[in-house]
């Protein structure tokens, strides 16, 4: 058996070719999942933006500034984890992935959580929560520890957090999104 690069490498070769994905014809390249194949934090955003876009990496923007910032207020850097989209292609002026876009994406991700099988999920937005937990609202369950049995990752525990694009320029959220970062740690020791 390869290890968790090779394997992740291997599923991203595979995915690049046979992606279904409708954003293929306007997006400049797949973004693939980014970081520590070994994490046992695992964050999932929504999609590429348009320098995520260009530079074929998640999180490189503004957004992702932030991120590595909250990050380094808990003591971890962007190399301990590992960062993915729902979906791996930009869609168009950014708007709201569609749901059969989510759903082309989605063996490329569930795949990707199966190599790394990190401890904990860590939802970035509505977009990556609602595709576990469909029935909640974000406002109502972020920086809350859930564990829940999956059919494809069995029993696995995932944190909502507001995403940080939404959280940057809004005060409120952002201390909010701010304080719930802070229990990853005390989440992880639970675990
Ligand atoms: N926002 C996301 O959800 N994903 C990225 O990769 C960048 C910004």
């Amino acid at each position: 058996m390869s290890n968790k690069r090779e394997q992740l490498d291997e599923l991203n070769i595979y995915w690049q070719e046979n992606c279904k994905c409708g954003l293929r014809k306007t997006a400049t390249q797949a973004v693939f999942g980014d970081g520590n194949a070994e994490a046992k934090v695992v964050f999932i955003g929504e999609a590429p933006g348009k320098n995520e876009d260009v530079l074929g990496r998640p999180f490189v923007g503004a957004a992702g500034k932030f991120l590595a910032e909250m990050l380094e207020n808990i003591g971890m850097k962007r190399e301990d984890i590992y960062i993915t989209n729902i979906v791996k292609y930009r869609p168009p002026n950014n708007r709201d992935p569609e749901p059969e876009e989510k759903e082309e994406c989605n063996e490329w991700l569930i795949n990707e959580l199966k190599i790394i099988s990190p401890k904990l999920i860590v939802f970035l937005g509505r977009h990556s929560m609602t595709r576990f937990f469909p029935q909640e609202k974000i406002s109502e369950i972020h920086g809350k520890l859930l564990i829940k049995n999956t059919p494809e990752l069995g029993k696995q525990a995932f944190m909502p957090l507001y995403h940080p694009a939404a959280a940057l320029y809004n005060g409120g959220m952002r201390e909010t999104l701010i304080k719930d970062f802070n229990k990853i740690p005390k989440a992880l020791e639970k675990i």
